[in-house]
This record gives structure tokens, sequence and C-alpha cells, in this order.
């Protein structure tokens, strides 16, 4: 599936590149999903795809996959010409029951440098085929996390505890550079992160040794079937992970 996964990524790459920093983000959304529905169906495996654009979309009979897809995350960056947006696919075998722990394949491609993150489950991560792991930091005081805040900066005991912050505007490749090991992880709040943005990047990360659950520190059993939202905290190691949770 892996193989899939690329040539869509280089395809919608392609797709969008005249559109970078000329059109509005809903027209590269559009372009990319397109280009990728149409790769997709040409594969002629049967499965269920749950992206941005379209919500639900089922191609063939009896699917055998869950396709989670964010066609371009990141839109106002592509829009603006920041260099930071990128393609998340992921997959899961089909079931009724399929929830974000269900992910086996996914792929993150950053569609202005063409930096490409794998992870099939229980394998080690990949960047541009290196394999990649976490930061060892344990510490919050030399940790350096990515954090969307909430209108009432709930967050704003663990911003006081932080060595540094940010926040680059694509949570899939946010959760990737996570996973390299360039900063220590991600939390996110507001309740308004869909499971297509993360499904990709969440298995990355955890097969590059990071931590990923929900504000409580349960497992993320967001269903795949449809488009849902979430809050996520991801750490790079268990320690961490346990300090950010006790903060917030
Ligand atoms: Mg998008």
């Amino acid at each position: 599936m892996l193989d899939i996964c690329r040539e869509i990524a280089s395809e919608v790459q392609a797709a969008v590149k005249p559109l970078i920093g000329v059109a509005r983000g809903e027209k590269i959304d559009a372009a990319a999903e397109e280009t990728v529905l149409r790769l997709l169906s040409e594969t002629e495996i049967p499965m269920l795809v749950v992206s941005e654009e379209s919500g639900r979309v089922m191609l063939g009979e009896t699917p055998k996959y869950i396709c989670v897809l964010d066609p371009v995350d990141g839109s106002f960056n592509a829009a603006h010409n920041i260099p930071i947006y990128s393609i998340s696919i992921a997959f899961a075998r089909y079931k009724p029951s399929a929830t974000l722990q269900d992910i086996e394949f996914g792929l993150v491609k950053n569609l202005a440098t063409g930096e490409v993150f794998e992870a099939a489950k229980g394998k080690k991560s990949t960047c541009d085929g290196k394999n990649i792991s976490t930061s060892q930091r344990e510490d919050l005081t030399t940790s350096t996390l990515c954090i969307y805040l909430q209108k009432n900066i709930r967050e704003i005991r663990l911003l006081q505890k932080l060595k540094g912050v940010r926040a680059l505007g694509s949570i899939a490749l946010e959760l990737c550079y996570a996973a390299r090991g360039d900063y220590e992880g991600l939390v996110d709040l507001r309740g308004c992160l869909r499971n297509i943005d993360v499904a990709a990047g969440k298995l990355i990360l955890e097969e590059a040794g990071g931590v990923v659950s929900d504000e409580s520190g349960k497992a993320l059993k967001t269903s795949i079937h449809e488009v849902n939202t979430l809050s996520i905290v991801a750490s790079a190691n268990e320690k961490l992970h346990k300090k950010v949770l006790e903060v917030i």
C-alpha cells in the first residue's frame, strides 16, 4: 500500500504545483482530492475513502481497506507559498469498528520540499528511506512542543514550563517532525483536529518511538468511518508524555 501512497503523493505534488501561492486554499484542496480519488479508483482495490472534501466515498464493492486522507494538510500555507503543507494518506484494513488504532500504513509528503515520511505498523518509521527516532528529552524545561491554543488558554501552565513552542500549520507534518526528533511533540486540545489530519502522522510518530493519546492519556479510539474531530497529546517518549499530561 505504501507504493500506492508514494505514487499518489508524487502526482498530487505535480497537480498542485501551478496553484501554490496563486490559488485559494479551497482550489488547491479540490485539485489534490480529485487527483487522489482518480488514482485510488484506478487501483481497482475496493475501499472506503474518508476524505476532507468528499467525506465518505465507496470505491467498488466489499471494501478491503479504509483510506483516511487529507489531500492537502496546511492549505493556508500552500495558498501563501509557505513551504509547510503536505498530503497525508493512511490505510487500515476494513472493519465496521475501525478506529485510528487500526491504521497499518501511513505516508506524509511535504508537497513543497518533497520530503517523504512513512510508516508500516511494527516497522521503524522513515524519512526519505532512512530510519528516524523521536527525541530522548524527558523534561519539559528542555522540550519544545507544537501547541494550538484554545481561546481560554488552558495550556498556559504548560507554556510556562516549556523551552519552546511552535505552530507550523500542518498537523500531519508536525507529527512527522516530532517523529524525526526535531522537537518533542504536539498538543491540540481544541477538539477540532480531524482524524484525517492525524491518521498517518500518528502511526509515523508511534513507530519512531513516540506516544499519542487523548488529553486524559487514553488511546485514540476515534472511528475512521467518517471525518471525526478530536484532541490529541503527542510526545516523543513515555516519560515526557506523563509530564505533559500532568500539567494539562
Ligand atoms: Mg486539507
